[in-house]
């Protein structure tokens, strides 16, 4: 299969600009990557810079996106938190703190979430239910 080039359904984000929320203008240019890897955009119109990832968790994290990916992937192996910090080398904290952000996007099936880390609807589904059922048991400080 052909490598997919994805497409740049970014739109401005900027509301006193012209072009604000249009998609396909083409008024949006790749501007860099902030130092957690995350994609920054440019808009050529207003030239106000925003990453596509605002409001999703990876906005938030300071972790690079391949380890929350990474997280991500254990929570579906592994059974429990602990287990995921342990075999992803993070601390236990950092689990929950990406276990909560992760829960609550899932919760209202973020696409802009799953198209970051490449994830389709089972995989998130999985995440999700896991992270549901542990929560319940872990006394997560966030
Ligand atoms: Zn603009």
């Amino acid at each position: 299969m052909p490598k997919k080039r994805r497409k740049l359904d970014v739109v401005c984000s900027n509301k006193k600009c012209r072009r604000y929320n249009k998609k396909g203008l083409k008024n949006i240019v790749r501007n860099g990557k902030k130092q957690n890897g995350t994609q920054n955009y440019k808009c050529t119109e207003c030239n106000k810079q925003f990453v596509r990832t605002k409001g999703t968790p990876l906005y938030y994290s300071k972790l690079p996106k391949k380890e929350v990916k990474n997280i991500c992937n254990h929570f579906v192996e592994k059974n429990s938190f602990r287990g995921v910090a342990r075999a992803t080398k993070h601390s236990l904290n950092a689990i929950y703190r990406v276990a909560d952000k992760v829960g609550k996007h899932c919760e209202k099936v973020d696409e802009e979430f799953l198209v970051d880390l490449n994830l389709d609807m089972v995989e998130a589904d999985e995440i999700f239910s896991f992270i549901k059922k542990r929560r319940k048991t872990a006394s997560a400080k966030v």
